[in-house]
């Protein structure tokens, strides 16, 4: 049995595959580059505000994580946030709660006859997607051979496209429906189709990873800048002059990384490895004290922003409608920026940001500009793998193929679905392969 791994990565992947094999009775070693665990799953505190600065919910439909949190006795942490949304249609936030089923028409969201035709589509794909996983991305790989934005006019038409399809990949995933896998939108209507609410975590979404690092073996500051694998399939890892020796390792960085580390990759992890990133900028805006949200806005816990209605907003949460207890005073905005501007506004200044952004917020918070009390910035060149058609085919292949005593085992959201519980699976797949292959040793 093979039984010392090297983690390289501290995110939400790295930590739930270092969690289950040292449950097991596995020696493991985590490294991580950073001076905290979490990556894109972490939370700042800045003047006694909490400020997720990536994942800012988890959906109670998450397979991997809700048994983890339990796991780790943090369930009574879990927040249920209120069940209105909002997307803007026709320069107005309209609003949507999966407890009311009348509201999309209500707010004029949708036309009864866009409602009823959507209904009536989505009827028709429950019985093929319904039991398919949100945390698996290889298990759809039947379904991986075109663009969203192809599959999605033609089956639900035009609108659904514009109003519902495209708001939520750039507002949660930053990318357009025509760069995106048909499987990113079937994974959107399945967690349609199966309702509920969403969730964040009362101490912010970094308290799950420092929970679950808490019991685990982390070295943080160390960079790893290379890996090699000998002919007796141990590894060596180094951080500086430090070298690690490991009989196995788990790349749980972002492809960019994964890609530069592991130089005798095979044609498949190759391609994997080449995954591309969508970008985003995500700001925080706290407001002073006597601020009040929008009279409509007050239950809400954000709202989209289609292309159609769009400068370059896609997304905007009202954290302090998630966690009251997120702001000492006034109300928390998080802005989400398009991967298109983000692009761009990647090397300004916190100001000019700011600046770029003003007018199009204050067309649904007016005079925002006067009561912020801080703001905070969080730039993130590579927010999200994005899901070119083929990717999860690739993520099959690569798990069928794996040879039992591969050295090198490839973990994180690129080789999932782009959210944290998928990235959480994905490590978990790998503690279980080295688990599973031990035992055929
Ligand atoms: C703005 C934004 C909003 C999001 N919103 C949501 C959401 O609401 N819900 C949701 O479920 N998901 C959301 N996501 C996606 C989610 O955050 C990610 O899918 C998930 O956190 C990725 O986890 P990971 O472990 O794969 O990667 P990461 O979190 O990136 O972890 C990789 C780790 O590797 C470390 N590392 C890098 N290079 C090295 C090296 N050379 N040596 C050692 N360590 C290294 C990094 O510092 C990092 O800690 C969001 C993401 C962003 C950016």
């Amino acid at each position: 049995m093979k039984k010392n791994i090297a983690v390289v990565g501290a995110g939400i992947a790295g930590l739930t595959a270092a969690y289950y094999l040292q449950k097991s009775g596995y020696h493991v070693s985590v490294y991580e580059a950073a001076n905290r665990v979490g990556g894109r799953m972490s939370t700042d505190n800045v003047n006694g505000c909490l400020i997720d600065r990536g994942a800012q919910f988890l959906s109670m439909h998450y397979a991997t994580l809700m048994p983890l949190i339990h796991d780790l006795g943090l369930q009574a942490d879990l927040l249920e946030a209120s069940s209105w949304t909002g997307v803007v249609r026709n320069k107005k936030v309209r609003k949507i709660s999966v407890n009311h089923a009348l509201s999309p028409i209500l707010s004029g969201y949708l036309s009864v006859k866009e409602a009823i035709s959507f209904l009536v589509h989505l009827q028709r794909w429950k019985k093929k997607i319904l039991s398919f996983p949100l945390d698996d991305y290889s298990a759809w790989a039947e379904f991986d051979n075109e663009f969203s934005a192809n599959f999605i006019t033609r089956e639900f038409g035009e609108t659904i496209l514009e109003y519902m399809i495209e708001p939520q990949m750039q507002g949660f995933y930053f990318q357009a429906p025509e760069e995106t896998s048909k499987v990113q939108s079937l994974m959107l209507l399945n967690f349609a189709l199966r309702k509920g609410s969403l969730r964040s975590l009362r101490y912010g979404m970094s308290s799950l990873p420092e929970k679950l690092a808490s019991n685990l073996n982390v070295t943080l500051n160390c960079p790893i800048s290379s890996l090699t694998v000998a002919s007796d399939g141990t590894v060596s890892i180094t951080s500086g002059t430090k070298i690690f020796q490991t009989d196995r390792v788990i790349l749980a960085t972002p492809a960019i990384t994964s890609k530069t580390l592991y130089v005798s990759a095979n044609e498949i992890e190759n391609k994997l490895l080449q995954t591309k990133y969508s970008s985003t900028i995500n700001i925080g805006i706290v407001t002073q004290k006597n601020w009040k949200l929008p009279r409509d806005l007050r239950d809400a816990y954000g709202f989209l922003i289609p292309r159609r209605e769009r400068k370059l907003i896609a997304a905007i949460g009202i954290e302090s409608n998630k966690n009251r207890d997120s702001v000492t005073d006034g109300e928390l905005l998080n802005i989400m920026l398009d991967n298109q501007h983000a692009v761009i506004l990647l090397n300004k200044s916190d100001d000019e940001i700011l600046k770029e952004i003003m007018p199009e917020l204050e067309c649904y918070f007016p005079k925002l500009s006067n009561s912020i009390r801080f703001s905070h910035v969080i730039r993130w060149p590579e927010a999200e793998p994005l899901s070119f058609v083929g990717r999860s085919k690739l993520i099959k292949e690569y798990k069928e193929t794996l040879a039992p005593h591969a050295s090198v085992l490839l973990a994180g959201d690129y080789m999932g679905f782009p959210h944290t519980d998928s990235a959480a699976f994905t490590g978990k797949w790998a503690a279980d392969f080295i688990k599973r292959t031990d035992l055929v040793d």
